[in-house]
């Protein structure tokens, strides 16, 4: 026992990889946390007290080895610890960034529950899988032998990626389709650089060209393509498009020019950060330079709007959020970078109209919150009177996703979906009630997680490989 190098965490105190300066890291898009270096990434793993039962490992959507692979940290085998933690994942290093560890394998870390401070997982999982890029380590998916099956993956997101993986690991012929022009979904044009740099995605994608994944860009199933052409040149097809329809704000005005969807403002300003051509930047129409901004929602796309509008250069930047800061859904992590950088937020605050077109102002509504409703949940409450004229030039719309019509788009109505528009399918396996046809992510889910979009996308296409050798077996009867 005196040689383990675990057990740690009563001498050696949690510590986070360096934060930059918020003004400094306010002027760019680059990620806000540095590397660990090689001993402090050691230090913490060697944190771990190796718990028997794993809370950390329970609460990983995706089953994570993580005490083995803190361990291996530890001890400095590192390629070893890649080995391990890419067996689960898929994109170890994005998880590493973005998940929100405070929720998942952190938030029930033993030692934070004892008072100790959380083993930092997600930054030794960063450190591990960015060590084995540096070292050449990750290497493109070599099948032992192809097979001739085909599967088609509508959606080019962490979903259907990862379920290319899986099936191009087991030699399978894989195409993904996506509308887009770059492949990674909302890693390449919804979350910020500052989370996620766009290098770390696109590398990724590379990875899986290189092993054979053919990537079909531009190609907007529905329009460019049809659902049924895809079922018919493919053995099986996993619909792994997301969820993009925005939710709408109510009250007079709020058709008025200036106000904008959260996924417009930051698809252009990733866009930007590719070193694309942005009309909507270069007009105005999506560019917060100069700018008194106010974006109304508090969840993960609003913490996110408000970020990228301080580094645009916004004269002012207020979050408004109809609960108070206990009760908000984004994480208290990004709340606190965002304030960090210049945010303002406005709790208990609603928007009741908008002043003004372009827009002027937003008419804010205080609110108090009232009694819990079934969930448990308080439910906000207006406070008679309590109205003021909160002026802006930019209002940003960062209420949710929700289904885009998939069943009407693609004119295929014997598409089940549940009442939230959402695909219906079976939760392990990702069946749906179509012959052959898969679904994965949030497009299942409801807006949700990478985090859990690869675990959909790696169980359905275990799924897949399955359903797949019983029509081969099938067939050689
Ligand atoms: P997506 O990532 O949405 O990918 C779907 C793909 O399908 C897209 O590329 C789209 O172009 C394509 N597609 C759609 N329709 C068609 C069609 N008809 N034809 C062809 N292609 C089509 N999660 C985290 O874990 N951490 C975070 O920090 C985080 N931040 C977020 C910030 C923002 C602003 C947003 C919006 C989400 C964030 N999320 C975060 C959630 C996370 O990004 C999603 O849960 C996850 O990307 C879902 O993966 P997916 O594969 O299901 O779908
Ligand atoms: Fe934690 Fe996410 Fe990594 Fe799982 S994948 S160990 S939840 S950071
Ligand atoms: Fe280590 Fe914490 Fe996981 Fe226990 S819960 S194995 S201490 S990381």
């Amino acid at each position: 026992m005196a040689n383990d190098p675990m057990l740690k965490f009563v001498t050696v105190p949690r510590d986070m990889p360096e934060k930059r300066a918020p003004d400094l890291r306010n002027q760019d898009f680059h990620e806000i946390y540095a590397e660990y270096a090689d001993a402090k990434a050691r230090e913490q793993a060697s944190r771990c007290s190796q718990c028997g039962v794993p809370y950390c490992q329970t609460h990983c959507p995706l089953h994570n080895n993580i005490p083995d692979w803190l361990r291996l940290t530890a001890e400095g085998r590192l390629q070893e610890a890649y080995e391990l933690s890419q067996a689960t994942n898929t994109f170890p290093e994005i998880c590493g960034r973005i998940c929100p560890q405070d929720r998942l394998c952190e938030g029930n870390c033993v030692i934070e529950q004892s008072g100790h401070g959380t083993v930092t997982i997600g930054s030794v999982e960063k450190y591990i899988t960015d060590t084995a890029w540096e070292q050449g380590w990750v290497k493109p998916v070599a099948p032992m032998a192809d097979r001739a099956e085909s599967v088609g993956i509508i959606g080019a997101g962490p979903g259907g990626l990862a379920a290319a993986d899986v099936l191009r690991r087991a030699g399978v012929q894989v195409t993904v389709y996506d509308r887009y022009d770059r492949g990674g979904g909302l890693m390449t044009y919804g979350i910020p650089g500052f989370k996620l740099e766009k290098d770390v995605v696109m590398r990724r994608i590379d990875q899986l060209e290189q092993g054979g994944v053919e990537m079909k860009l531009d190609c907007n199933v529905g329009e460019d393509i049809s659902f049924g052409a895809i079922r018919g040149k493919h053995d099986a097809v996993i619909i792994a498009t997301g969820v993009y329809k925005s939710r709408e704000l109510q009250g007079p005005g709020a058709g008025a020019t200036g106000i904008v969807r959260a996924i417009d403002y930051l698809t252009a300003s990733n866009r930007l950060s590719f070193g694309d051509t942005v009309p909507e930047i270069d007009s105005g129409e999506l560019n917060a330079s100069g700018k008194r901004v106010v974006v109304i929602g508090g969840g993960d796309t609003a913490m996110d709007c408000v970020r990228t509008a301080i580094r645009q250069g916004a004269t002012s930047v207020k979050c408004l959020y109809r609960r108070d800061r206990a009760n908000m859904p984004g994480s208290q992590r990004e709340v606190n970078n965002a304030e960090e950088e210049g945010v303002i937020f406005e709790w208990l605050s609603a928007p009741k109209g908008f002043l003004g077109d372009p827009v002027t102002a937003v008419k804010v509504q205080q609110m108090r919150l009232g009694a819990p409703d079934a969930t448990g949940r308080q439910s906000p409450e207006e406070i008679e009177g309590a109205v003021y004229d909160e002026p802006a030039d930019l209002v940003i719309k960062a209420l949710g996703f929700e289904a885009e019509d998939l069943p009407g788009l693609w004119d295929q109505p014997e598409l089940a979906v549940t009442r939230w528009g959402t695909i219906k399918a079976e939760y392990t396996t990702g069946r749906t009630e179509m012959d052959s046809v898969y679904a994965v992510g949030d497009i299942v889910r409801g807006a949700s997680l990478v985090v859990w979009a690869i675990r959909d996308g790696r169980d359905t296409a275990a799924a897949v490989l399955e359903d797949l050798s019983a029509t081969a077996a099938m067939a050689a009867e």
